[in-house]
């Protein structure tokens, strides 16, 4: 029978190289059992010590009494009808274990998405249960913030996201920080994460295909232009001017267009590399050509691309844009040379707009069963 688990075994999920080789000598262990259990746990995906056949049996054996690893749990699971996958992910508190944890974290729910292409999959992961920055068109401010992820619980989702698709995985994997939460409000759990994730020696995602979306926290960007390791970078725009951006978006009082874009013009591009802006068209408020016009000549001479969004509506005050509107703009975007694309959220009939599954599991107000759900 194998021996019961220590109350204060220690977490694995999202420790680094050095953390994990820190912990095996903290086992009197050497050093490089560490990087032995960093391969198994993120290049074998291998989450049962049991299965870690690269480790001596003795030290699996007291790794099951000492570690854990905990995985998110999958609450809920929906199909779409153009086959992405959303899930609400129940998160057990990881720290709530470990009585020396200053901050010790709660249980909470968040949203994954996995979306399969033909060549690809993308996996949108949430940062953060909820959202303090409180974008007036956005449902994941309503629910507030209600805690910061660990890096284990952000790069959980992925290892979840493709366990659950395994028999149908394409070659190539794409993950987006557009999920629940300001990743650069949470900068060194979403930098540890991304850190393991994009290691050729962990999880192997390239770098050009990890996209951070940020509302623009302006000293974030900055941190985030010093590192070795950097996914893409994508700006939430959603306005024009300051006026129109202080209305949708309240953090623009605080990091305004001149500082973010002066910001976008300091960060050091890689040669592959564009910047993304994304602006979620709202129908009547933000959508007219001169507009466009406005936006291209934000973006002058920045060597960077628009993603255009139309709004997904949810309970909140504002409207679909006209898809005739939607086009208009995009073309004067392209002729004012600034490439632009309208992407249109997947799986809307399973709830598409950031935050909305949370919002419904929050309020239990509908029988979430009656959404198409998975078996
Ligand atoms: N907090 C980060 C990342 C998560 S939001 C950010 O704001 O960038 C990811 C993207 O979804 C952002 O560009 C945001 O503007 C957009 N978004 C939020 N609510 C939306 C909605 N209802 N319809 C379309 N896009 C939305
Ligand atoms: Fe937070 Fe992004 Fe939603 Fe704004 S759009 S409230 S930053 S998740």
């Amino acid at each position: 029978m194998p021996a019961a688990k220590h109350p204060n075994a220690a977490e694995l999920l999202g420790k680094s190289r050095e953390e994990l080789r820190a912990f095996a000598q903290s086992l009197e262990e050497p050093a490089f059992r560490g990087a032995q259990l960093y391969h198994a746990l993120y290049a074998e995906r291998k989450f049962d010590f049991a299965e870690m056949t690269n480790l001596p049996a003795a030290l699996r054996e007291c790794l099951a009494r000492e570690a854990r690893i905990t995985l998110p749990e999958i609450a809920r699971r929906y199909r779409s009808g153009d086959a992405t996958v959303r899930y609400v992910l129940r998160l057990a508190g990881m720290g709530t274990m470990d009585k020396k944890a200053k901050a010790p974290e709660r249980p909470a729910t968040i949203e994954t998405v996995f979306m399969p292409e033909e060549k690809r999959q993308t996996i949108c992961i949430s940062t953060q249960a909820g959202c303090a920055v409180d974008c007036r068109f956005c449902l994941t401010a309503t629910l507030g913030l209600m805690r910061n992820l660990t890096a284990g619980e952000i790069l959980g989702q992925v290892l979840v996201a493709l366990a659950d698709n395994r028999h149908a995985l394409k070659p190539q994997t794409n993950i987006v920080l557009m999920g629940q939460g300001e990743p650069l409000l949470n900068y060194d759990a979403v930098m540890g994460a991304l850190r393991i994730l994009l290691d050729a020696e962990a999880i192997g995602i390239s770098p050009k295909r990890a996209t951070l979306s940020t509302s623009g926290i302006v000293p974030g960007i900055e941190r985030l232009a010093q590192e070795k390791v950097r996914p893409k970078l994508a700006i939430s725009l959603n306005a024009s001017s300051d006026a129109q951006r202080n209305e949708v978006m309240p953090i623009n009082r605080k990091y305004p267009l001149e500082k973010l874009l002066a910001a976008c013009r300091k960060y050091p591009l890689r040669p592959w590399e564009k910047l993304t802006f994304e602006y979620v068209l709202l129908g009547g408020f933000n959508d007219a050509p001169e507009d466009a016009r406005r936006v291209a000549r934000l973006v002058n001479g920045l060597r960077a691309k628009v993603n255009l969004i139309p709004w997904n509506p949810g309970d909140l005050p504002y409207e679909k844009p006209d898809p005739a509107r939607i086009e208009e703009f995009r073309r004067i975007l392209t002729y004012k040379g600034v490439p632009a694309f309208v992407r249109y959220s997947r799986g809307q009939d399973v709830m598409a707009a950031c935050g909305q599954l949370a919002l419904l599991e929050a309020a239990a107000k509908q029988p979430l069963a009656q959404i198409s759900p998975a078996s």
